[in-house]
């Protein structure tokens, strides 16, 4: 609860109360037991959201009150959660801790100690570890969340009913598709475990649906993902209006937590981002259709010149002219130029900005100042200088130049103007953007201060330990000196 100096009633007692709920801050207590004793009745009412459905959305989040940046929205345990699938990381089975160090002595999969809590904790490691030992399948960790959720599927437990309600695309995940030779390669390395529950094909198919459409990695701790009731029903927009982050709770699980990243009003949909923002529609709209099955029709896709960012724009060979995509909703739209009668086929588009692509990653391997140099100023004759691949060599440039040279200042300013478009409240690009605040900082003799307060206001949401994290605090005793 918080307290501040306005005054209200308690629920309970009606007594002049100066505590408030901290999540809706609209219900005022006397005393924290008078607030556990409302609780049951106040839950209800203090929600950010309720669910709303509809053809085009599905099940989806709406806000039941104004909101301003920073309240919380939703904090929530997961329903089930595991190491990361489609990765190779070793986690401990027992806590999801990265510092694997022995086995656990149960199944000989990997564990951070062998005095590990969640080894030997039902509600983690526990029930799982007896039909590892038993089936002697090859730890691979990324089975893990499979076989967590085939085990709430087996007990028909209140968390699978949950589950069961959130979309796994089956239907678009047949023959010849990427996720059906997956299914079948986890059913075949989960073999004696399927035959010995009598679990069918289908149900391993809908669950690693379940996993790639609903599952969110989280950090803490790394390398896991996690499936969440609430959470998973946020709506993509390539420019969100919620941030979230992770924590672990008593149970060693990892909460997440979902805060408004700006001034949402009541009846607006709350939202988050599923794909990479610093790709240009096309990318972003196949990545999403390719991996959420569905495609992105928002205000960003929408708009040829990507909400002014020009993040996939092309420069016209006749001078002056941009070269747009006349429907961006449309893969095969064709391209043309802005002041010249000039068309390209969307087909052209996408080759040469694959075939650029290559370049960039190529020059970026090097990590040459010399080389990045040569390369932007080829990309200028034929790209906006906001494109997504300039953009990307020179946030690799900004940081291997001398603060005297003129071009840093420039190139910062560049990448700074795309984050602020594409990236307002920093919940995606964060440690990006900081890396350029801070060498925009190292360029200036003046106004320093303002732009690495920025880069520590953005990276406060960063988690404990990470690399933003870890430039947060080189910033903060920068500035302290
Ligand atoms: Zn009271
Ligand atoms: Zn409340
Ligand atoms: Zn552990
Ligand atoms: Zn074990
Ligand atoms: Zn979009
Ligand atoms: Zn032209």
């Amino acid at each position: 609860m918080e307290s501040d100096h306005k005054l209200g009633v308690c629920a309970i007692c009606n007594k002049i109360a100066s505590l408030r709920c901290t999540g809706c801050k609209n219900q005022f207590y006397c005393s924290t037991s008078h607030q556990r004793d409302d609780w049951q009745r106040h839950k209800l009412m203090c929600r950010a959201w309720k669910i709303e459905e509809n053809n085009e959305l599905g099940r989806h989040l709406v806000a039941t009150r104004d909101l301003n940046p920073d309240d919380l929205i939703i904090s929530e345990a997961p329903i089930v959660w595991g190491p990361a699938p489609h990765s190779d990381k070793f986690v401990c089975v027992g806590c999801g801790s990265t510092n694997v160090a022995v086995r656990c002595p149960g199944c000989s999969w990997y564990a951070c100690k062998v005095s590990c809590d969640g080894l030997v904790d039902d509600n983690r490691h526990g029930i799982e570890c007896k039909i590892l030992a038993k089936a002697q399948i090859i730890p691979k960790c990324d089975l893990l969340l499979i076989l967590r959720i085939i085990l709430l599927f087996k007990r028909n437990s209140k968390r699978w009913l949950n589950l069961s309600m959130l979309q796994s695309h089956v239907t678009k995940r047949g023959i010849n598709t990427e996720a059906f030779e997956e299914t079948e390669n986890v059913i075949h390395q989960l073999e004696p475990i399927l035959n010995t529950l009598s679990i069918s094909k289908e149900v391993v198919g809908n669950i690693c649906g379940l996993i790639d459409v609903n599952a969110l990695e989280t950090n803490p701790p790394e390398g896991s993902s996690a499936i969440y009731q609430t959470a998973c029903l946020l709506e993509h927009r390539c420019l969100a209006n919620t941030r979230h982050s992770f924590t672990i709770d008593s149970k060693g699980r990892p909460k997440i937590i979902v805060t408004a990243a700006k001034s949402i009003k009541k009846g607006e949909h709350f939202s988050t981002t599923y794909t990479h923002v610093l790709w240009a529609t096309r990318a972003r709209r196949e990545h999403l259709l390719a991996t959420k099955y569905f495609a992105c029709c928002c205000d960003r896709c929408k708009d040829p010149t990507e909400l002014n960012s020009n993040i996939g724009t092309l420069k016209c060979p006749c001078g002056p002219g941009l070269i747009l995509a006349k429907d961006p909703l449309d893969m095969n739209t064709e391209w043309s130029c802005n002041s010249c009668p000039g068309v390209l086929t969307s087909m052209e588009v996408h080759q040469l900005t694959e075939r650029l692509g290559e370049e960039v990653e190529n020059a970026m391997a090097t990590a040459k100042a010399t080389v990045l140099s040569d390369l932007l100023s080829r990309l200028s004759v034929l790209l906006h200088p906001g494109h997504q691949h300039c953009i990307a060599v020179s946030h690799s440039l900004i940081q291997l130049l001398s603060p005297e040279d003129p071009k840093k200042l420039e190139l910062c300013k560049h990448i700074l103007n795309t984050t602020s478009i594409l990236d307002p409240y920093g919940t995606r690009l964060a440690l990006y953007t900081a890396v350029a605040l801070r060498e925009l900082a190292a360029c200036l003799s003046e106004d320093k201060k303002l732009y690495l307060e920025r880069a520590v206001y953005l990276l406060k949401h960063e988690p404990p330990h990470s690399p933003g994290d870890e430039l947060r605090k080189l910033i903060e005793i920068q500035l302290s000196k």
